[in-house]
């Protein structure tokens, strides 16, 4: 068996980078892959500008006396250089006038008539957002490989850009095999299950960008699982299946898999999801999840989702685990174990059912915490916890 940090390192260096970049418009960019480094072509803010709505003055000319107003200097107005000894009225934003390095508040001013008086000390420069002091041209704001986020789009948008070039999003197929699947909104026998896996994955790749290439239900048939692959490798750039990755009569796509392309079979050593099939169908990459709902949601976090993002370009694909109190007890196993559970105030509690059978755990919780093998959590002890929001 392999650790999973080796299992993502392989997984990491056969991802190769994405040739196919587009050119979209900011506001449809949120959650792309930069293609190519953004530069902004000027400086933020573009001229030193009042932080406060009040007045400017050279702080020099201040004697503590009234001060005749000799400009009135609004947001998106353009300033004069300041007269000697008098002050300009301001507003926040506003540009600083030649000759001005402070701004008093109007808070702490008395407007008399076309004068005022500065009630309170001000202290040299205050107030005054100089030139650059966000950003300076020439700097790069986002390197290649980064992924956009809301406030990442206001950035760019703040530097005047409004198309950027991101990577392509992969198109990825996905399959459920299993004779026993029947399709939600169907009827269905006592012998079958809904097929849960599809809407899992398809879901969770929407949600982080992919294109997903819906094939179906497959029945448990080495023709039918062969069709199947070869369909999916014409359609996408990376296949997503999941059940029939066991050793049984039943599980075919190891025969499957011989005949169209070539595998990897990986005993990963993480629970749920040990048995996980990597490999090529022709060119196509391949991952054969297991068949338990749990062990997909699992799998699919931890080993598909770093792939997937490199395979798309994303320059740092881990993702922080942060340390939290457990508020339970488990023996230590074997294998490395992603614990579904729930942040409470005081720490996070543990879902009662982690069979790999029981999607229920993942949606009851916030996280994934980690237990090491061999490693046994005590009440109290600190756990390394993973949020599905830092994953999403
Ligand atoms: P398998 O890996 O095909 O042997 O499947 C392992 C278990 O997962 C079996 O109990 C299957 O019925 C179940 N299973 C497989 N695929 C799905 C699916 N798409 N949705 C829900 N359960 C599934
Ligand atoms: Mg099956």
């Amino acid at each position: 068996m392999i650790a999973v940090s080796d299992a993502v390192t392989r997984l990491l260096s056969a991802a190769q980078t994405p040739s196919r970049a587009e050119s979209v418009a900011l506001d449809q960019s949120l959650g792309r892959i930069l293609a190519v480094p953004i530069r902004a072509p000027i400086d933020v803010p573009q001229a030193d500008n009042s932080a406060m709505d009040g007045y400017a003055i050279r702080f020099d000319d201040w004697r503590g006396e009234g001060m005749p107003v000799s400009q009135y200097i609004t947001a998106g107005s353009q300033s004069q250089p300041l007269d000697s000894g008098t002050a300009a009225r301001i507003f926040t934003g506003a540009p600083i006038p030649p000759g001005a390095d402070t701004v008093v508040m109007q808070e702490n001013c008395e407007a008399m008539g076309n004068s005022v008086r500065i009630t309170a000390s001000p202290v040299r420069g205050q107030y005054v957002r100089s030139r650059a002091q966000d950003i300076a041209a020439g700097t790069v704001i986002f390197e290649a490989g980064h992924r956009l986020r809301a406030q990442d789009l206001g950035l760019i948008a703040s530097v005047g850009i409004a198309t950027v070039s991101v990577f392509a999003p992969l198109k990825v197929a996905v399959f459920s095999t299993g004779n026993e699947l029947a399709e939600p909104g169907q009827p269905a026998g006592p012998a079958q299950v809904y097929d849960a896996n599809r809407f899992t994955i398809q879901a969770q790749l929407r949600t982080w960008g992919f294109d997903c290439v819906d094939h179906g239900v497959v029945v448990d048939d080495l023709a039918a699982v062969t069709a199947c692959l070869q369909a999916a490798a014409g359609s996408a750039d990376v296949i997503i299946g999941s059940g029939g990755v066991s050793v049984g009569e039943e599980d075919h796509i190891r025969d499957a898999l011989a005949a169209t392309g070539s595998v990897d079979w990986w005993r990963v050593a993480v629970k749920p999801g040990k048995p996980l099939a990597f490999g090529r169908v022709r060119q196509t990459p391949f991952f054969g999840l297991p068949g338990n709902p749990a062990s997909v949601w699992v799998t699919l976090l931890i080993l598909v989702r770093p792939y997937l993002f490199r395979a798309q370009g994303m320059a740092e694909t881990a993702v922080a685990a942060v340390p939290q109190r457990a508020l339970f007890e488990r023996a230590g196993g074997s294998r490395e174990e992603y614990l579904r559970v729930r942040l409470e105030a005081d720490g996070i509690a543990l879902h009662p059912n982690q069979c790999s059978g029981v999607l229920r755990s993942a949606g009851w919780g916030d996280g994934l915490a980690v237990q090491r093998t061999a490693q046994d959590i005590h009440r109290g002890d600190t756990v390394d916890f993973i949020s599905y929001s830092s994953l999403a």
